[in-house]
């Protein structure tokens, strides 16, 4: 059985025996001594092939050693010799190990750009078709450890608090976020298309009217929106909905979840309690409802600044002059504006059980007491002039389930890439998603969207106009 090990063990084992694997970071050939500097998922150690240890021709395997190429190698850890550390690799900077017997699993071709980077500097196109080599750097693999890390704190929180993690369909119905839906044809119904969930909204409420009281989902949200440096066609939020809460019960627990993540992972949180702003005065104070709160001392230190915005209008003018909702449809009015909602009067003065987090600048998640009868998302929809058989058609399954002793309930969703991106400082979505999608919307890597052949066309009863 092979006893391999993390780079990042070695310490501990001065003077033994121990297998490692990995890639070749670098290479420094001194003639009679080859150093190599082997990269693993832990990290870097560096590796001394003295010829002396190999018999007959298998130096020539160390001789022939290039940059990516993937070795298993049995060697002794020593300490390095006095005035021979990096100090640069900090603890892992005083060892090194002598190498035994070597393995070369596999060749590399030359890179098409230096992983040895923090790669801002590559062109956008090429990071994404190479992406699994982009995501060799350092920055990037942290980003994904430190993703990692983040869901799973976020997850551990709410179990601890008695939340269900719980699945919901990709295959869909259009749900209004919005935004443009992705639809995906039906073979099985010509003509009829699926939609990819802009979020799981309306699903999160029926699993309330199913009972669950407190669901949560990692869930991936795709959108077909114009692509900017915060947004993709893909994101994923940590997605909350419970039952009997009112606004203050949900936003309290979030701010709990947030601070503790937050703070256990190393990161100072600038206020806390998080201030509460109404929409009026964030626009009155910053001019936006998006704003940052930090000093030049806060940046340099990397705090985080959150702060909850409520209070907003529930309703807003279109482009076409007809009422829209600013947020969620699904939202209930401020409890005094009931009434305004169900008589449609005061329209532009109701206000939503709408509250938005805000961190460094940046929308970090947003969420709602819903309306949780028939009549409410009913007058909702008629403000904006739905007609009744439109309402039926896109929402009668919501009136329904809400017929049948639909709990009060509410929620919240945090757009996982916007808050990482605030951790790490990071300003572009792709920085913090594994395989993104391009600033032209092509995917990486693979080069999709692509074309389908004929069969599949005319399996789906598809027909392309001029191709
Ligand atoms: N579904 C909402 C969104 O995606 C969030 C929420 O209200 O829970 O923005």
């Amino acid at each position: 059985m092979r006893m391999r090990i993390l780079n990042s063990e070695i310490i501990h084992k001065v003077g033994e025996e121990v297998e490692l694997a990995g890639w070749v970071n670098t290479r420094r050939d001194h003639g009679k001594l080859i150093f190599i500097d082997l990269r693993d998922r832990s990290g870097i150690s560096q590796l001394v092939f003295i010829p002396q240890n190999f018999s007959g021709d298998t130096f020539k395997i160390a001789e022939s050693l290039r940059s990516e190429w993937v070795l298993q190698i049995k060697g002794r850890v020593k300490q390095r010799p006095k005035g021979m550390e990096n100090k640069d690799m900090g603890e892992m900077g005083k060892y090194e190990i002598e190498v035994l017997e070597i393995t070369a699993h596999n060749e590399s071709k030359t890179p098409p750009f230096d992983i040895g980077t923090d790669g801002y500097e590559v062109n956008e196109e090429i990071r994404m078709k190479y992406r699994y080599l982009d995501l060799r750097r350092e920055r990037l693999a942290r980003n994904m450890k430190i993703r990692s890390e983040f869901i799973d704190r976020m997850r551990q929180f709410l179990f601890k608090k008695g939340f269900l993690e719980i699945e919901t369909p990709l295959l869909t119905k259009s749900t209004p976020e919005g935004s443009r839906d992705f639809v995906v044809p039906s073979r099985l119904h010509p003509g009829k298309f699926f939609a990819l969930p802009q979020s799981p909204q309306q699903y999160k409420q029926l699993l309330m009217v199913a009972g669950f009281e407190r669901y949560f989902q990692i869930a991936r949200c795709v959108r077909d929106e114009d692509l900017r440096a915060d947004r993709g066609f893909e994101h994923t939020q940590i997605d909350i909905e419970m039952s009997f809460v009112e606004q203050k019960d949900v936003m309290q627990l979030d701010e709990e979840m947030i601070t503790s993540v937050v703070e256990d992972m190393g990161y100072a949180v600038k206020q806390k309690p998080f201030p509460i702003l109404t929409y009026k005065k964030a626009m009155e104070k910053h001019g936006a409802d998006k704003f940052d709160m930090r000093n030049e001392k806060d940046k340099k230190d990397g705090a985080l600044a959150f702060a909850w915005v409520v209070d907003f209008p529930f309703f807003e003018k279109d482009k076409k002059g007809s009422w829209t909702f600013t947020h969620n449809p699904f939202s209930m009015p401020k409890f005094e504006h009931i009434e305004w909602l169900r008589k449609s009067t005061h329209i532009d003065e109701i206000l939503t059980t709408q509250y938005d987090l805000v961190c460094n600048g940046v929308e970090v998640g947003g969420g709602s007491i819903r309306a949780h009868t028939s009549e409410i998302l009913r007058a909702v929809f008629s403000v904006m002039g739905y007609a009744d058989k439109v309402i039926e058609e896109q929402f009668g399954h919501m009136l329904e389930a809400f017929g049948y002793g639909a709990p009060p309930h509410g929620g919240i969703a945090h757009g996982v890439e916007r808050l990482l991106m605030t951790l790490l400082g990071e300003e572009y979505l792709r920085e913090v998603q594994a395989f993104p999608q391009t600033s032209s919307g092509r995917t990486s890597v693979m080069d999709a969207p692509s074309e389908l052949s004929k069969e599949q066309l005319k399996e789906l009863h598809i027909k392309i106009e001029n191709r």
